[in-house]
């Protein structure tokens, strides 16, 4: 009977989450809300931390042959085009960090995840359905769906993203923090990128107020594009017209190979940028956060989905420790946990103002970085790239936290 766990929502942290429960002997049902599983697809850029995970789920050589390793994480000055910051992400770094960075597309990693999760035969994917409560039956938790369906199981994990309906009803507390800045995002062929532009780099351009990120995909046949802007004018789906307004006003102080990548953009689709305080209960009872329901964090370190896979990957461990005891599995999990995701969602957003500054800020910033050199951008981020280590058998669960200097 505890042997069975309800997954609510199949994005990278459920499907993570799916799959290691179901290595270790657990049937595992998946509920996503969307017809499709892993519909939405942009890139993403994924830090050597999440390989000590992909390891574990024997994964890396299937993530690897979807990948491409860049050559370096570059942040150009967006007015005048001169390197702020580089982090080679080439031998040295691997050398460091003992795994790659990586890019790829989204629904390549997700189908990995699919592929891995059909081959054990014991996970249920259920799509088009969305859940709205749970209800604690005492020894079982028992889910809702809109349409009516319920489900029960042992205990359920709540992976189901930003706007989390298991966190609602968990916590009670409000909407999201919105920071002001929405994304656009667009994968163009790389045929149709303009001369001038670096294709083998994760670039980040920062201007005052706005961003462009850009990356090859796909054996660098496809180029994936996000620029992410302050603005007061926020709506989901606003007029073509109106977005293209505000994008070539905001950008009118960019260099020209920003500008011909906007041009290039499907500015119909935006996304609001959110982020909510760190906090330190994920669970109740038999019910359990993970990944963007615990801890989202804004993208300023493009690790959101790394920690909902060290989260999968570290709660499926302590649930199967605990044998059956879920209360000891979820406190574990969460203290083990708290402050590495709590230091990820606070560092990326004091990561935002310096991407962004402006005036004597930037300047500063310029000054600053121009003295950096690669064996200060390593140290810098060995407290996230070297990885999580799992607590070990017997472990006092105590909040963990690396050591490492800030930027
Ligand atoms: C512009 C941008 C760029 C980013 N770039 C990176 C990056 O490069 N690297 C990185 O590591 N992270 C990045 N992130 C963050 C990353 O996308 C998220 O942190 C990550 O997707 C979180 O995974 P998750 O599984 O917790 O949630 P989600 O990916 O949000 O998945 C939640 C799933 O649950 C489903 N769902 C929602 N509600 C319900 C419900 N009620 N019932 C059933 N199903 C439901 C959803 O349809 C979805 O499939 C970026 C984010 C943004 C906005």
């Amino acid at each position: 009977m505890d042997k069975d766990i309800l997954v609510v929502g199949g994005g990278i942290g459920g499907l993570t989450a799916a799959l290691a429960l179901g290595q270790r002997g657990y049937r595992v049902r998946v509920l996503e809300a969307t017809p499709e599983f892993g519909a939405i697809g942009y890139g993403i850029q994924l830090g050597p931390n999440v390989f000590h995970m992909f390891e574990r789920l024997g994964l890396s050589e299937a993530v690897l042959r979807v990948s491409i390793i860049p050559r370096a994480l570059v942040m150009l000055d967006a007015l005048d085009g001169h390197e702020v910051a580089v982090v080679p992400t080439g031998k040295s770094f691997e050398a460091r960090f003992k795994h790659p960075y990586i890019v790829l597309h989204r629904i390549d990693l997700h189908h990995v995840l699919l592929d891995a999760c059909k081959a054990l035969g014991a996970i249920e994917l259920v799509p088009s359905t969305a859940a709205v409560g749970f209800e604690d039956l005492g020894e079982r938790v028992r889910v809702r769906s809109k349409h009516g369906r319920t489900f029960e199981a042992a205990a359920v994990i709540g992976a189901d993203g930003l706007g989390s309906a298991m966190r609602t009803q968990m916590l009670a507390e409000g909407a999201p923090n919105f920071i002001g800045y929405v994304a656009h995002r667009t994968i163009v062929p790389m045929e149709h990128v303009p001369a001038g532009v670096r294709r083998d780099d994760v670039v980040l351009w920062g201007g005052p107020g706005f961003h462009i990120v850009h990356y090859p995909l796909r054996r660098n046949t496809l180029f994936n594009i996000v620029a992410v802007f302050r603005t007061t004018t926020y709506a989901e789906k606003g007029d073509l017209a109106g977005h293209r307004a505000e994008v070539e006003k905001t950008y009118c102080d960019s260099q020209s190979a920003m500008k011909a990548l906007l041009a290039m953009m499907d500015l119909e689709r935006r996304w609001a940028i959110s982020d909510r305080e760190p906090i330190r209960h994920w669970h109740r009872g038999r019910v359990v956060l993970l990944g963007d329901a615990a801890h989202p964090t804004i993208q300023s370190l493009a690790q959101g989905a790394c920690m909902a896979i060290e989260d999968a990957v570290c709660l499926a461990e302590m649930i199967q420790a605990a044998e059956g005891d879920f209360t000891t599995a979820f406190r574990r999990y969460t203290s083990a946990r708290l402050l590495r995701t709590a230091r990820v969602q606070l560092e990326s957003r004091a990561l935002w103002p310096f991407y962004h500054a402006e005036g004597i800020a930037r300047d500063v910033r310029n000054a600053t970085t121009a003295l950096w050199d690669e064996d200060h951008m390593f140290r810098c981020l060995a407290w996230l790239y070297d990885g999580f280590a799992l607590p070990t058998e017997g472990e006092e669960s105590r909040p963990r936290v690396q050591a490492g200097s800030r930027h």
